[in-house]
């Protein structure tokens, strides 16, 4: 377990044992060349120190993956799989003490720590089972022409700080049981529960399939260069998907970006408005907001815009802040300082462009803690609006038409998620197509299952996860065309 807590005034004797935290390198648990502070941003205090690669040793973890990637990849899906669904026994037997790593190191709700823990557990075991159909495109006396499927090489993982273990795990589900070798990068202020897990793993991944290793804010550039990388997956911000777009341009590395996103939920005039405002504000607030596809801006008609404002202010309101490990829980901290200031940033713009109709405010005391914030009457070309925000702070717009509230919707330069809120189900889902994005769920958001490919369309990303579609883009192509007379 890691070490070297220091004040933490919560009872974390399960995290308290005398040894490091290391990094998984080929079959070996490796302290860092350097470290870097882990902080709980519940209290502010520091309460580990991880370890950082170098440049050599992220060398090894690359060679290891690569030493792996003929034997890993010359086992039957079945024998993989076998090595993926221990994988997912492996998180259910240490389920507590990851979901209480992940809060302690995230700041989520126990609670929401324990969902992730469980979807890592669902997606490895979908992963495990999942196997590709064989597709045959041509069948005919005169010839079989096949796509066979082949694993892309060593993959390298980029895992932001917001679900660091899940992110961790439905990367590495596909990714190995295609074939595929991994050197996987937890975000520097959320390593803990994934260097767990990866301690966890070394006696049950072959040497070399998955390496773990540790950063500060400088291996994520090196990793997305490096020549022994065949293709990045990587989950974060918009503007830091650019840039290992272009890293991954001089070697052609293959890409997946799931990006940023600022989604939008249009509200039709027939919701039952008490049991809408609870799925909204569920799929606005959850993990803080902290979500690339929670919803972050609300288009609600004229007729009830002042009844759906004051139902998801007071369920904003009613909200318990505090710890997420300590009991009643619902609204932990902003995850980092930096989200924090961004935050600070945000609540002004909220005073100056709109109306605060719960929250506003800083909570004070130690700790990253933010009041869940609802806004309304807020112009449209505030950055709050128009960005994506990543924290609890929500706004409401009013609308006249629903060719409108469309228009508006779609007027941004994201696209991953979006949602329809009607009883009127038909007329929703005839409305779905228009808005523009990855997905666009009818009277919920941010439903998340291994079966269905998700990804962004714009400025939200590039290439999709979860699904046939996921898994193939861990796959190269193999067109074997025979000719048969
Ligand atoms: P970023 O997306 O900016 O960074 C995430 C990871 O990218 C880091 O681990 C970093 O590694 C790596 N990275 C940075 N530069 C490069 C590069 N040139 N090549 C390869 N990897 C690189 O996330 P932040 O934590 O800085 O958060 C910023 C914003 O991102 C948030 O405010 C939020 O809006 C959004 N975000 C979106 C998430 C999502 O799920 N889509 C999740 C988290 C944040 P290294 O430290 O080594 O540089």
């Amino acid at each position: 377990m890691p070490a070297q807590i220091s004040t933490i005034d919560h009872e974390l004797s399960f995290v308290l044992a005398d040894k490091p935290v290391l990094q998984l390198i080929g079959d070996r648990l490796i302290a860092g060349a350097t470290t870097i502070p882990v902080i709980d941003p519940g209290t502010g205090a520091q309460i580990a120190t991880a370890p950082v690669a170098d440049a050599s040793q992220l060398d090894n973890a690359v060679a290891a993956a690569r030493r792996a990637l003929p034997g890993w990849g010359a086992l039957s899906a079945d024998e993989r799989g076998r090595v993926i669904g221990r994988i997912a026994d492996v998180i259910d037997e240490h389920r507590e003490d990851l979901a209480r790593l992940t809060t302690l190191e995230q700041g989520k709700p126990l609670s929401e720590a324990r969902d992730d823990v469980q979807w890592s557990i669902d997606f490895a075991r979908y992963f495990a089972e999942y196997r590709l159909e064989r597709e045959v495109v041509r069948d005919t006396p005169d010839s079989l022409v096949e796509i066979q499927r082949r694993p892309v090489g060593v993959i390298g993982a980029i895992c932001p700080w917001n679900f660091p273990l899940f992110q961790a795990v439905y990367k590495l589900a596909p990714a190995l049981a295609a074939g595929n070798t991994m050197v996987l990068k937890p975000s520097p202020t959320t390593p803990l529960a994934t260097m767990y897990f990866a301690e966890l793993l070394q006696n049950v991944v072959p040497a070399g399939v998955l390496n773990v290793i540790g950063d500060d804010g400088s291996v994520g550039q090196l990793l997305t260069a490096h020549p022994g990388v065949d293709k990045i997956s990587f989950t974060g911000s918009t503007v830091t998907g650019r840039k290992v777009m272009s890293g991954c341009g001089p070697s052609l590395k293959r890409l997946t970006l799931e990006l940023g996103g600022n989604d939008a939920a249009v509200v039709l005039d027939d919701v039952d408005i008490s049991e809408a405002a609870k799925g909204l504000f569920t799929w606005a607030f959850a993990n803080g907001g902290q979500v690339c596809v929670s919803i972050k801006r609300i288009y609600a008609p004229e007729s009830i815009y002042d009844l759906l404002c004051n139902e998801i202010a007071r369920l904003a309101n009613e909200l318990t802040v505090g710890h997420g490990l300590a009991d009643g829980t619902e609204l932990g901290p902003v995850q980092n300082a930096a989200q924090y200031e961004k935050c600070v940033s945000y609540l002004e713009l909220a005073a100056q462009h709109g109306t605060v109709i719960a929250g506003g405010t800083l909570l004070d005391r130690p700790g990253y803690y933010v009041a869940p914030t609802v806004v309304r009457d807020i112009t449209e070309d505030s950055p709050l609006v128009s960005e994506e925000t990543f924290g609890p702070i929500r706004s409401i717009m009013s609308y006249k038409t629903v060719d409108e509230a469309i228009e508006r919707a779609n007027n941004s330069p994201y696209g991953l998620g979006s949602s329809i809120w009607s009883s009127d189900l038909e007329r929703a889902a005839a409305l779905a197509p228009r808005l523009e994005a990855g997905t666009t769920w009818v009277n919920h958001h941010f439903a998340l299952t291994p079966d269905v490919p998700f990804g962004g369309i714009k400025q939200s990303g590039l290439g999709v996860e979860f699904g046939r579609a996921g898994f193939e883009e861990f796959t190269e192509p193999h067109v074997v065309n025979i000719r048969r007379r």
